[in-house]
């Protein structure tokens, strides 16, 4: 009996790049043992060395997480469809700011911290009464809805793909307060989705420009900003005086670190994520809901998930689901509608689907569970596995030990070895798109997911330099290379951007 088990977009790489595949089997482990013999690549991306499925991989029968029945010995029945459903964040690509991390900068006096239900509710000025008639003449919303949204307030975490079209709609809504957490500048990249920015932008702070943006859709309304990364030094501080934290984060770390600082906090979380043309949503770590890490216990290994500056992401994608977190956070403060808690939204751009999976509290979550291990913020980068490794380690002699100790190869000295005539294989592990935008001269294209049955075409004893966009999917490929007995493998730190930046400026970025 074959059964359709569909595969997220982080994964298909694996299966040939189908979207889903059928597979044959009785129970939810037959199906999963065929679809790995069908697909060798996914193994290692669904199973630990135990053989145990993986803790950030989720395996859903319908729309039922098995991990709450009989896991892998759930009976199929014919016509059921398994998803898998890995965390998506971002990566590790996206480094946290350490230097720039500490500084709190609050532009805007703020007023009346005050929050809670008991607090009483300001009333509507007649200018305000004009610009939110279509709100007050909605019996759902009404005059009291919108004096609770002129009362509430929301920290969206950066003013990126989801936190600009979430703040853009959040202001004109009237939400009286608005606090936006970022510390990046404006990039001609960013543009392409991250709506609050625009090209005269490019090179301001994100915050300056969000708040210009803001204040000029609605000036009604108080936009503070802090300009500092978020950490577990200053999130709950930060996090106090608001009434729904918006998570517009782009990477692991600071996903857990605003989950964790919600529920110790008490504060709900609006979540969203993207990857390319897939979308996630839900509404953590309220009073009885669930939290993300009830989903996702932990996080998958560096590496393993490619960020959006890595796979890429359709522009509109963040907007659908930047404005489905904006949505619920307006909900959650009119207290209005059926919240998205304890419900998973999926959204596929590609096929034009929404799905929805039930998810339950863990009564053993190691942060919202009755005995929580997670009581106070901790690393977050180090529970990623996140280990910035000191420079001195990073940059070694290629020429003294290139055996034993050279891992790495700035842009500059692979710049000087070839000119000096050094035969260096070199092997770009980009996507073919990617490499149609740019190119170190010399290199053979072998994209990540084909590494693995691709690896004989290069010889064990050349001297090989991978390399890839910024230097994180060709780390993966050198320790995959490593592992499968190549002695002399560098990685081009930093990527093909690096190399732009120092040795060829010519070459486009993106
Ligand atoms: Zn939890």
């Amino acid at each position: 009996m074959a059964t359709r088990i569909l595969i997220p977009t982080p994964l298909r790489p694996y299966t040939d790049k189908k979207d889903a595949v059928d597979a044959d089997g009785t129970t939810v482990g037959e199906l999963l043992a065929d679809l790995t013999k069908r697909h060798s690549g996914l193994k290692a991306h669904l199973f630990n060395e135990q053989g145990k499925l993986r803790s950030f991989v989720n395996v859903y029968l319908n729309d039922e997480d098995i991990r709450y029945l009989q896991k892998e010995e759930t009976k199929v029945s014919s016509g059921d469809t398994i998803s898998i459903i890995p965390s998506v964040a971002g990566g590790v690509e996206t480094t946290l700011d350490r230097d720039r991390g500490v500084r709190l900068e609050q532009d805007s006096t703020g007023g009346d911290p005050t929050t809670g239900s008991d607090r009483e509710l300001p009333s509507l000025t007649n200018d305000e009464i004009r610009r939110y008639s279509r709100h007050l003449i909605m019996p759902e919303v009404g005059v009291d809805g919108q004096r609770k949204l002129k009362a509430g307030s929301v920290l969206c975490i950066g003013a990126g793909g989801l936190g600009s079209p979430a703040a853009m709609y959040l202001a004109a809504a009237g939400v009286g307060r608005i606090g936006i957490v970022d510390f990046d500048v404006v990039d001609f990249s960013n543009l392409q989705r991250q709506i609050i920015h625009g090209t005269p932008d490019v090179g301001r702070s994100k915050l300056a420009s969000a708040k210009d943006r803001l204040t000029a859709i609605n000036p009604l309304i108080e936009v503070e900003t802090y300009e500092t990364a978020l950490s577990s030094e200053n999130a709950l501080k930060l996090f106090e005086p608001y009434d729904v934290i918006l998570d517009g984060t782009d990477n692991f770390p600071t996903r857990y670190l605003t989950n964790d600082a919600c529920v110790l906090a008490g504060k709900p979380n609006a979540y969203g994520s993207i990857f390319r043309f897939e979308g996630q949503a839900s509404v953590f770590a309220t009073q009885q809901g669930p939290c993300y890490r009830c989903l996702y216990p932990e996080p998958p290994p560096p590496g393993l998930v490619p960020s959006c500056a890595e796979g890429g992401v359709l522009g509109v994608l963040p907007g659908v689901i930047g404005v489905i977190q904006a949505t619920e956070a307006i909900k959650l403060i009119t207290g209005i509608g059926e919240p998205l808690v304890g419900r998973f939204l999926i959204y596929d751009a590609l096929r034009m689907r929404f799905r929805e999976l039930k998810l339950k509290k863990d009564p053993d979550c190691p942060v919202c569970g009755t005995h929580p291990t997670v009581t106070r913020l901790i690393d977050y980068e180090q529970f990623c596995g996140i280990h910035p490794a000191a420079p001195e380690t990073l940059t070694v002699k290629v020429q003294d030990n290139a055996q034993k100790n050279a891992l790495d190869i700035s842009a500059v000295e692979l710049k000087e070895r070839l000119d000096r005539g050094d035969t260096l294989t070199l092997v770009d592990v980009r996507e073919p798109n990617e490499y149609q935008i740019n190119r170190i001269p010399g290199t053979s294209l072998i994209p990540l997911g084909d590494l693995p049955r691709r690896y004989a075409e290069l010889n064990r004893d050349d001297e090989i330099v991978v390399h890839c966009k910024m230097g994180g999917r060709s780390a993966k490929a050198a320790d995959f290379l490593r592992s499968v007995g190549f002695s002399r493998v560098l990685n081009l730190r930093g990527g093909i951007l690096d190399w732009i930046d120092k040795v060829d400026p010519s070459q486009p970025k993106y």
